[in-house]
């Protein structure tokens, strides 16, 4: 018993690294890119980024890792298990019905937006917690936890989950990631 309580505490002491899903680490189209595509799901073509299995195995090592997506939670919990190295244990997989819209009245919509203190009924802290994501717009609440990255849409060259990984492990021993300065995080690696 007594193991155990302290091998909790130990695991919640890695940062929790939440991953945005779609333009984050797949593009899912309905019209057929010029390359291969990996998978199909429902009407969609399924693009997997660039070095995915790699960074998500990578990232395994040093970080807890979540997915929140604003997507449909069905088309989110598929495509999760569809591109989960076996080996990866996610702390949550979170889609759309967490999410909480907010009507943008310049877009004439609603926007799903990821609010982190969510999480915190689930035992994380906001000071070991950051959230991966390429639409500001969905993460506006989480300025000291947010790292933007550029969206994928297919290219084949696309290096980002190389340069975010050289990123996050200069910072995965933060006490407080909320201090840490993110924005232009590329020119720190
Ligand atoms: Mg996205």
């Amino acid at each position: 018993m007594q193991k155990n309580v302290i091998s909790n505490l130990k695991e919640k002491e890695k940062i929790l690294l939440i991953l945005d899903l779609d333009e984050t680490l797949i593009h899912a189209t309905e019209t057929k890119l010029e390359i291969n595509y990996d998978f199909q799901y429902a009407q969609y073509y399924i693009y997997k980024r660039p070095n995915l299995i790699e960074f998500l195995i990578e990232m395994n090592q040093y970080f807890e890792l979540a997915v929140w997506s604003s997507a449909d939670d069905k088309y989110v919990n598929d495509i999760v298990k569809l591109i989960k190295p076996p080996e990866i244990k996610f702390e949550f997989v979170w889609a759309r019905s967490r999410c909480t819209p907010r009507r943008n009245y310049e877009l004439d919509r609603y926007v799903h937006e990821k609010r982190l203190k969510k999480i915190k009924k689930q035992g994380f802290r906001l000071e070991k917690s950051l959230i991966v994501d390429d639409s500001p717009e969905k993460t506006r609440d989480n300025f000291g936890n947010a790292i933007y990255i550029m969206p994928f849409k297919g290219n084949q060259s696309d290096n980002e989950l190389n340069l975010l990984s050289e990123f996050l492990k200069t910072i995965k021993d933060s006490e407080n990631v909320r201090r840490i300065e993110k924005r232009g995080w590329r020119n720190r690696i």
